[in-house]
């Protein structure tokens, strides 16, 4: 099993670098640990993306969508289908584990084999490790860091931290499914980051008194039926059932460090030239979202497809 780059993570950006080896007649093959596009499959059920269905195409497919921005459903669909017509060779359920070796003979161990591989990419996002808020209760089974489904928290007290995409999408399904919703945010205000064409629904919600909203507030701590927050006009105990911390996620740093890749400054960044995408350990590659470090906003799918196109002509260049 002997291959020109292996790479790890079959998301939209890990996919675009098969399509794009495969293109320049290169060997590789991708290691998923989950799924197809792992992380889009465990983003909330009814999840829009914020993008026009063309900027998140790769391999140059069209992605057709019947509405002005793609689900998350028609965005597994379309990368099902386009990892189908290229054949891609992805390898599902099995983590990379280790990296051995230098750039031309590199060594990777899995959780179930071991492959040979002349370069790496790393393209294992940032979705695995949520970004916890450190505070006593915080392991409780009634509070989750990731969202799926309103359905679930009909007629119950939910609590929701954060005022960033993901939480307002939250806390505008749970109030329409019937949850008290209750919002502790820290800034003064919901997120400028908020799609445009939702930021005035949950606003509008808060003016009214439908959803109550706590600005530059934090949760103290978490017990099973009440839940102690900080506000400006002091502490406040509050009577609660579930609490949806959607308070952003962080790559897989140690796996970084693991694989020999520095880390930079406050936000972690990845050390990588730009021009290449290769990392400080030769022949071993980012792409994607992971490269942002702590930043997370930095990368998407829009704007890290053009990484697999950038990482390809290096390697065939070398
Ligand atoms: C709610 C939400 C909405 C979003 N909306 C948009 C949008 O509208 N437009 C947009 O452009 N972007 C959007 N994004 C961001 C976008 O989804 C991510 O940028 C995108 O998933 C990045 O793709 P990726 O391939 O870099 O990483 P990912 O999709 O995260 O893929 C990484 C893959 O690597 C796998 N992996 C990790 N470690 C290992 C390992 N050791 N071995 C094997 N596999 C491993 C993971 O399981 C995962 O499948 C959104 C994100 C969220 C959370």
């Amino acid at each position: 099993m002997d291959y020109d780059i292996l790479i790890i993570g079959a998301g939209p950006i890990g996919l675009a670098c098969g399509i794009e080896a495969k293109k320049k007649g290169l060997s590789y093959i991708i290691i998923e640990k989950g799924c197809l596009v792992n992380s889009l499959y465990n983003y909330p059920q009814n999840m829009t993306f914020f993008s026009t269905s063309e900027r998140l195409e790769i391999g140059d497919i069209p992605f057709i969508s019947n509405n002005l921005k793609p689900t998350r459903s028609e965005a597994l669909e379309y990368y099902r289908r386009v990892t189908l017509y290229f054949d891609l060779n992805v390898r599902l359920f099995e983590e990379v584990l280790d990296l051995k070796g230098v750039q031309g003979s590199f060594e990777v161990k899995t959780s179930k084999n071991f492959y040979k591989a002349k370069n790496i990419i790393v393209s294992t996002g940032f979705y695995d490790i949520p970004n916890w808020m450190g505070v006593e209760g915080e392991n409780l089974s009634k509070v989750f860091h990731y969202y799926n489904d309103p359905s679930y928290f009909a007629i119950q007290k939910v609590m929701v931290v954060g005022a960033s995409n993901s939480s307002v999408d939250a806390a505008l399904e749970c109030y329409r499914k019937g949850a008290e919703v209750t919002m502790v945010i820290r800034n003064g205000e919901i997120s400028d980051r908020v799609k445009y064409w939702v930021k005035p629904d949950i606003e509008n919600r808060i003016k009214e008194g439908s959803i109550k909203a706590y600005f530059n507030s934090e949760i103290k701590s978490i017990k099973e039926d009440v839940v102690l927050i900080n506000t400006p006009n002091g502490d406040l105990q509050l009577d609660n059932d579930f609490v949806l911390a959607l308070t952003g996620y962080q790559p897989n740093f140690s796996f970084l460090q693991h694989l020999g890749i520095m880390l930079e400054g406050r936000n972690r960044y990845p050390k990588y030239d730009e021009a290449s995408m290769e990392t400080n350990r030769k022949g071993v590659y980012l792409a994607g979202v992971v490269c942002g470090g702590m930043d997370t906003h930095l990368w998407f799918i829009e704007n890290s497809r053009i990484h697999a196109e950038i990482i390809i002509s290096h390697i065939v260049s070398e």
